[in-house]
């Protein structure tokens, strides 16, 4: 699974990263998330980050 942010939408809220740290990062300088490890989560948690975007910019690509 690949883990993709739209990086012009993320507003840095850090719901993401919250439930999934070893996936999500944030970048205080731009206040945007990015993925330090897409494999760091299950399939399930990587949903629940999906889910708990308030800007619904977080997308699950299959490999
Ligand atoms: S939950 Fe969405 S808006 Fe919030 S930091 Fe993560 S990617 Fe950005």
């Amino acid at each position: 699974m690949d883990v993709l942010i739209d990086r012009d939408l993320c507003i840095g809220c850090e719901a993401c990263v919250e439930i999934c740290p070893n996936v999500f990062e944030i970048n205080y300088s731009e206040k945007k998330a990015y993925v330090i490890n897409p494999e760091g989560a299950s399939l399930q948690e990587l949903k629940d980050a999906v889910e708990s975007c308030p800007v619904k910019c977080i997308f699950l690509e299959d490999l």
